[in-house]
């Protein structure tokens, strides 16, 4: 597991006047080559550059190998069209500027609407497959077969669907089961190395290097146990991934992201590409910003039944995408939720998931659970209830497909509280403050140059409010930006 004692400090770069020799040197050099690195790597050497790419692992790949290979992408993409669905980039940004925030950067967020479709198209030059097929809306959203195109996001729910005309754009690279990202990145790193970039493996950065005038020039690189000094003639791109596995620094920025039990991320995930940006001056923003899921909708039916708070009432349409709820229920409801269900919903959770209460009635329902205050909950369902028999939700506006009345006993609360229920999953999305094209920035709003970060080292597309789909989709195209321009550098 990886070492947690530098407490999310600033890995303080090194003087390149100290650096008696220097055992390489290249173009750009990329730090970490997970989703992110790869395609910086691809883009770089496209654009002409020569590229030498550090893994502190034995083999690249990251988190993102690990990821279910979810991509979220639209616009117009081939493959909403081969699936019969019209987008167009205008209706994406302001879902995505609606759903993304407080604190989503516009300037990525349109940049990345405007050319999504051609990421898409990119990715398919990769090779990467996506099979042309539509997962039902009724069915889910998480990739257990191999349909490419499903809603990873709250676009059907409200108010989202007033704000933006909703489309479906989670893109799932082909594979059977949750391990599309595997398959993706096979893909992404042989091409990486058919592409001619100088691939050094057990290689931990860290920290960078950099000359008088304030430019980075280099890294410090441990490469099988021995100290190297690698110059980059036009700059260094960190794609080093998050920080959920260090504690310490959860503690000093995510403090509501440490309660999550079930940490989503390569053991790499440790900040240190973060520490070395801000040890070169950059700045490290939306530190707190997290994807966190709760996943009860993994039966799709259950998103027909009532979550509840613990004062017994709803604090939000049971709709909202998983990640969503998972935020709202984190950050709001203390991690204290419920959900409610009755016999016409109840079946077998895919997840392991303790019952808190069984009951004929709704009061018997209530007193069994004994974590209500005295006819909450009986209120909550009685007036849900006769709302959902009308097919409305004048409180949350849940989509009249999910509206049923809760009216077949027995009933049943399932404890979904972050204390009972383990799958309470996060990853970081706080990072590196970039300009869209990866340049790394001061908190002066001043480029350093030679510094570029992207994918989950950077504060990418989102902040608060997470779509499947989206740091995949952030990490390539992000880290192919950031190659494109460090390639272009004359340092
Ligand atoms: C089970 C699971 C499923 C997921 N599914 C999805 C999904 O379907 N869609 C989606 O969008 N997101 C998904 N995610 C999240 C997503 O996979 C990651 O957020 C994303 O892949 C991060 O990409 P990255 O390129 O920034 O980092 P990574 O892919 O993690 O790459 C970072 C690389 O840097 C290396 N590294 C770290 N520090 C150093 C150092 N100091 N020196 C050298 N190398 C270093 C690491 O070893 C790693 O290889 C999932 C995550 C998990 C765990």
């Amino acid at each position: 597991m990886a070492d947690t004692k530098d407490y999310g400090k600033p890995a303080h770069a090194r003087d390149a006047r100290e650096v008696s020799h220097w055992d390489s040197e290249t173009d750009v050099v990329i730090v970490g080559l997970g989703g992110a690195g790869c395609c910086a790597a691809l883009e770089a050497r496209a654009a002409g550059a020569e590229v030498i790419a550090l893994e502190r692992a034995w083999k690249g790949g990251g988190t993102s190998a690990q990821a279910s290979g979810q991509l979220y992408l639209g616009g117009g993409t081939a493959l909403q069209k081969a699936c019969g669905f019209e987008d167009d980039p205008e209706e994406m940004f302001k879902y995505l500027v609606a759903s993304c925030g407080p604190g989503a950067d516009e300037e990525k967020i349109r940049v990345f609407c405007e050319r999504s479709a051609e990421h898409y198209d990119w990715m398919i030059g990769q090779g990467v497959p996506f099979k042309e097929t539509f997962l039902p809306v009724e069915i889910g959203t998480d990739p257990y077969g191999d349909d490419g195109l499903s809603y990873t996001g709250s676009e059907l729910a409200w108010p989202f669907r007033e704000i933006a005309k909703p489309a479906p754009r989670g893109h799932t690279a082909q594979q059977e089961g949750e391990n599309a990202g595997q398959l993706m990145m096979d893909l992404l790193l042989a091409n990486v190395e058919r592409a001619g970039v100088t691939v050094l493996t057990d290689a931990l950065c860290e920290p960078l290097i950099m000359d008088a005038d304030g430019a980075v020039v280099g890294v410090v690189a441990t490469v099988g146990g021995e100290e190297k000094c690698i110059r980059a003639r036009r700059g260094v791109i960190l794609t080093a991934g998050g920080y959920i596995h260090n504690k310490a620094m959860l503690d000093r920025y995510a403090p509501v992201t440490r309660r999550a039990r079930f940490r989503l991320g390569c053991d790499g995930d440790d900040g240190r590409g973060i520490r070395m940006g801000m040890g070169a001056g950059g700045d490290a923003i939306r530190m707190e910003a997290a994807c966190i899921v709760v996943p009860f909708s993994r039966n799709r039916q259950f998103v027909k039944g009532v979550l509840v708070n613990r004062a017994g009432q709803r604090f939000c349409s049971e709709d909202l995408y998983q990640s969503l709820l998972g935020e709202i229920g984190m950050w709001r409801e203390d991690g204290r939720v419920w959900l409610v269900l009755d016999d016409a919903l109840y079946e077998q959770p895919q997840l392991p998931t303790e019952i808190a209460a069984v009951g004929e009635t709704f009061e018997e329902l209530e007193r069994e659970a004994g974590v209500f205050p005295p006819g909450s909950l009986t209120h909550t369902l009685e007036t849900y209830n006769a709302n959902a028999a009308r097919g409305e939700d004048p409180l949350f506006h849940k989509e009249s497909r999910w509206l049923q009345p809760l009216s077949k006993p027995p009933f049943v609360v399932l404890d979904l509280t972050l204390e009972k229920y383990p799958f309470w999953s996060a990853f970081t999305l706080g990072g590196l403050h970039t300009l869209p094209t990866g340049e790394a920035i001061d908190p002066d709003g001043d480029v350093i140059p030679g510094l570029y970060a992207a994918g989950r080292n950077a504060s990418g597309l989102p902040a608060h409010g997470y779509n499947s789909g989206l740091s995949l989709a952030d990490a390539t195209f992000s880290g192919r930006l950031a190659g494109t321009a460090a390639a272009k550098r004359r340092g």
